[in-house]
């Protein structure tokens, strides 16, 4: 079965984090592109920058709550 919807390269990439192979037959199967179009990241990865983007949110709450 195929699913639809994401372009997904035909052939494996490189994760450009931890440079893991990613595509059919490997371990990480499902490549995640990068919103700025710099290639594809694992789901490893993916998973420890969202931890990261929403920490760094919350330091900036902490932030602009300590200013006002
Ligand atoms: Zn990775």
């Amino acid at each position: 079965m195929q699913e639809r919807g994401t372009p997904l390269p035909t052939r494996p990439v490189h994760c450009r984090v931890c440079t893991i192979l990613i595509g059919k037959g490997y371990e990480e199967r499902r490549p995640i592109p990068l919103t700025n179009g710099r290639g594809y990241i694992c789901w490893q990865c993916y998973a420890s920058i969202r931890r990261q983007t929403a920490r760094r949110a919350a330091d900036r709450q902490d932030q602009d709550a300590a200013i006002r």
